[in-house]
C-alpha cells in the first residue's frame, strides 16, 4: 500500500488518504489470493477526493475474502470445458485462448480471479503448440479469441507468431484479441504493436472501458493509433455497483466510445464469481438502465446487455426472449441450445 503513496505523492494528506489507509487489512487479506497492481498512468486517473470509479476497480476490499453470496471460483465452468490446457471450447464455433494470466492492473471484479495474477499459469511454447494443434484439428472452430489475463502482457513477437499461425488455419474466419491495455496502460499500444496488427489485419480488437473517466486523452490517442490500423475495434464493459450502474454514466461512456470510433459491443452482467458479489447490480436495475438509454443515444452506441449463464450455458441477452420467466429476482433463462439456467438474480 505504501507503494501507492510513493507512485503518486499527491495522495499524501489528500481526502482519500485516510480512506485508502482504512483498507490496510484488505490489502493483506484479499491481495493474498488476487494480487494488487496498478500502473502509474491508471493511478493518475483516480480521484483525490473520494473512492470513485477508478479506486473501486483497483482497491482491495475485505468483502472479497468473505463473499456471502457467490461461492464458486469458476461459475462459468471454463476449466471443465478445457480440452487442452489454456483453451476453453464452450461454444461449438469459438475458442478462448488464454495467452497470459498477467495484467497491467488487477481489476477487483475480475471473473478469472482463480488464476489471473498467478505468474505460473501462462502457457509455455509447448502449451501454445498444443492449443494451435487443437484449433487446427477442429474444423468446426471459426473464431479464436486471444484472452487472459491480458494477452498484450505477452511480447509482440509471441503475439505475432500466434496470430500468424492462426491466420494460416483455413477454417478460421476470425481472430479476436480481448485486452484492457488501452484502458490501464495505453503506452502498451506502441507503434510497433500497431504495425504488427496492421500487417496481420483483419483482426478484431475488444477493449474494456467501464467508465468515461478512463477515456483520457492518453487513452483516446491509443485508440486513435489502433483505429489507424484499419481493424475493427469494439468495447465490452461490466455493469459494476458504484462504478457505472446508472443511466447517466452508461450514456457518457457509450457516447464517448462512439465518438472515439469504438463500437460498444457488450455490457456484461457481473459473473457469480466468489469474491465479487459486492460489485453485482441486480438484473432489474440493469434492464431499467437499458430502457433509459434505448432511443436516447444513437443505435451504434448501444451495447447489448448480456449475462453469461452459470454452469457454462454461454452468454445470452438479458432483456429478450431468452428470459423465459420475468419474475425478478429469480429469473429463469434459456440458452442458445434451449437449456434452462437459474442465475442468482438479486444482490445479497
Ligand atoms: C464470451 C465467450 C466467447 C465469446 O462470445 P461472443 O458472444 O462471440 O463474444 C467465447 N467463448 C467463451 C467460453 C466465452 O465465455
Ligand atoms: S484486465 Fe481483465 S483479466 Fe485482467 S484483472 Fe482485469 S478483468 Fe481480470
Amino acid at each position: 500500500m505504501e507503494d501507492l503513496f510513493a507512485l503518486r505523492p499527491e495522495l499524501q494528506n489528500s481526502p482519500v488518504d485516510r480512506l485508502i489507509r482504512g483498507r490496510a487489512s484488505a490489502f493483506e487479506s484479499a491481495a493474498l489470493n488476487f494480487r494488487f497492481a496498478v500502473t502509474p498512468y491508471y493511478l493518475s486517473l483516480a480521484s483525490l477526493e473520494t473512492i470513485g470509479p477508478i479506486w473501486k476497480q483497483i482497491l482491495p476490499d475485505e468483502k472479497e475474502a468473505a463473499d456471502p453470496l457467490f461461492q464458486q471460483p469458476d461459475p462459468l465452468a471454463e476449466e471443465s470445458h478445457m480440452p487442452v490446457p489454456g483453451l476453453t471450447h464452450r461454444y461449438p464455433d469459438r475458442v478462448l485462448w488464454y495467452l497470459s494470466h498477467n495484467c497491467a492492473v488487477y481489476c477487483r471484479f475480475c471473473m478469472r480471479k482463480r488464476k489471473v495474477s498467478r505468474e505460473d499459469s501462462a502457457p509455455n511454447v509447448e502449451a501454445r503448440k498444443a492449443a494451435l494443434d487443437y484449433i487446427r484439428s477442429h474444423t468446426e472452430i471459426q473464431e479464436a479469441i486471444l484472452s487472459g489475463g491480458d494477452p498484450l502482457s505477452q511480447s509482440d513477437a509471441v503475439l505475432a507468431s500466434c496470430i500468424q499461425e492462426l491466420k494460416e488455419i483455413p477454417h478460421l474466419v476470425s481472430v479476436r484479441i480481448h485486452t484492457r491495455m488501452p484502458v490501464t496502460c495505453p503506452q502498451r499500444i506502441t507503434d510497433s504493436f500497431c504495425q504488427m496488427i496492421q500487417e496481420l489485419s483483419p483482426v478484431t480488437l475488444v477493449t474494456h472501458f467501464n467508465h468515461p473517466v478512463e477515456l483520457s486523452d492518453t487513452a483516446l490517442e491509443a485508440l486513435g493509433r489502433l483505429r489507424k490500423t484499419g481493424n475493427l475495434i469494439l468495447n465490452q464493459s461490466v455493469l459494476l455497483a458504484g462504478v457505472n450502474d446508472n443511466a447517466e454514466t452508461q450514456r457518457s461512456l457509450n457516447l464517448a466510445l462512439l465518438k472515439a470510433g469504438v463500437k460498444p459491443y457488450y455490457l456484461h452482467q457481473c459473473d457469480e464469481v466468489k469474491g465479487v458479489s459486492h460489485f453485482r447490480v441486480n438484473l432489474e436495475t440493469g434492464v431499467n438502465i437499458q430502457k433509459e438509454l434505448r432511443g436516447r443515444i444513437p443505435g451504434p452506441a448501444m451495447p447489448l446487455y448480456v449475462i453469461d449463464l452459470p454452469g457454462g450455458g454461454g452468454k445470452v441477452p438479458v432483456d429478450s426472449s431468452y428470459f423465459v420467466d420475468g419474475d425478478y429476482p429469480d429469473p429463469v433463462f434459456e440458452n442458445f441450445q434451449g437449456d434452462l439456467f437459474f442465475p442468482l438474480g438479486d444482490q445479497p
